[in-house]
Formats: C-alpha cells, structure tokens, sequence
C-alpha cells in the first residue's frame, strides 16, 4: 500500500536556505510525496517555486507554511498519522524502513538549523541514512527511494503540461499546450 506522504521542512531561514528548502520539496515531490510543510520563516517564494513546478510537470503536490511544527506534529499524530524523523542518530534505514506501516499518513520530518529535541521522542521512527552528517536533500532521496521502491513514476504527475521525453543525446520536452516538441 502506497503511504500518503508529508514532507516537514523545520527551521528555514528565508535568506541561507532559499535553494535547498526549494531543492528539498521538489525532490519531496520528484520522490512521491504528497505534501509539503515549511516551517520557519514564511517563504513565498519556496512555495511559489514548488506549485509552479507542480501546474508545469503535473500531479496533486501541494505545499504549506506552518508556524508551529510541533503542534502540527502533534496533531498529526492524534490524527492517526506516524511520524518518521531523518537524522544521523537513529536507526539504520535499510533495516527500519521495511517495518514502518505504510497503512497511516506518514510526515517525514527533516532538520535544519537547529532541531527541537523533543523531536526524537515525538517520532515514532528516528532514521539515519549513513551515521555521518550530510543533507536534508540526500537523506530525504535516499529514504523515499527505500520506503516507495525508487522514484515517483509518470501515474503520480497526471495533468503534466510539460512531459519530458527520455533522449539519449538531448532534450524532448513535449508541451501539451503549444502540442508541439521543444528542445
Ligand atoms: N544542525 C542540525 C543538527 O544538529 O541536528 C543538522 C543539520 S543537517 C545539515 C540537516 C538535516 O539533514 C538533519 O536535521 C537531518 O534531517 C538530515 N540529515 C543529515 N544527515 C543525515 C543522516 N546521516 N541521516 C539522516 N538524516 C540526515
């Protein structure tokens, strides 16, 4: 069964983290998540970014601000919801993933500047991808890609205007407004 996925970006600073915030919830979304929370400072331009791309390549991906990310966490576990938390602490993710439901909304929740440390007892599943510090973005890939068997296919972006064109040597994009092939 294919989870409902929410993406919780905590701690963005509007001004460092602009590009990697953006890059995490398009790859979020490239992975086969369904939503997006940013939490932090109230970026319109992250989530401009993300329902752009979202209208252009298609599906039902849609994004957030969030000013209190332990009461929506909190909520979200009333609800039902798990809670899995990425961090270089937890458990090894090719052995826990495997034993995380996939029946219940899961929110895979991410760090940045600084994590509450509440965090850790709030998750069900604290989850390390590798024991050494990386990225939000690499242990986000990494861990979608175990929990849903590799990227997000074509059948998660219906409705695309653009639809890219697997080439060897260049660039087919088709545009179903216009109809016709740009590269
Ligand atoms: N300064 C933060 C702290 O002390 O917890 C960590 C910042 S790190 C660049 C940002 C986020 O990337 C972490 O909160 C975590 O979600 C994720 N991350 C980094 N390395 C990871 C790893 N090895 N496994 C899982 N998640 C990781």
């Amino acid at each position: 069964m294919r989870p409902e996925v929410t993406v919780v970006r905590l701690g963005h600073r509007q001004q460092r983290d602009k590009r990697i915030t953006s890059h995490l919830g398009l790859t979020a979304r490239a992975m086969g998540a369904n939503h997006f929370v940013l939490c932090g400072d109230d970026d319109e331009g992250v989530l401009e970014t993300l329902s752009d791309v979202t209208e252009n390549f298609g599906g039902s991906f849609t994004s957030e601000h969030q000013a209190k990310p332990m009461g929506f966490l909190r909520h979200f576990a009333k609800q039902g919801g798990r809670i899995v938390h990425l961090t270089m602490y937890g458990e090894a993710y090719d052995s826990v993933t495997n034993d995380i439901p996939t029946d219940a909304p899961l929110a895979v929740v991410v760090g940045g500047a600084k994590v509450p440390g509440e965090i850790y007892k709030l998750a069900d599943y604290n989850v390390a991808v590798g024991h050494q510090p990386h990225s939000e973005v690499s242990a986000l890939a990494l861990f979608m890609s175990e929990l849903l068997g590799g990227v997000a296919g074509p059948e998660q972006f219906t409705g695309a205007r653009l639809e890219v064109r697997p080439h060897p040597s260049g660039k087919v994009v088709i545009d179903r407004k216009t109809d016709s092939d740009s590269s």
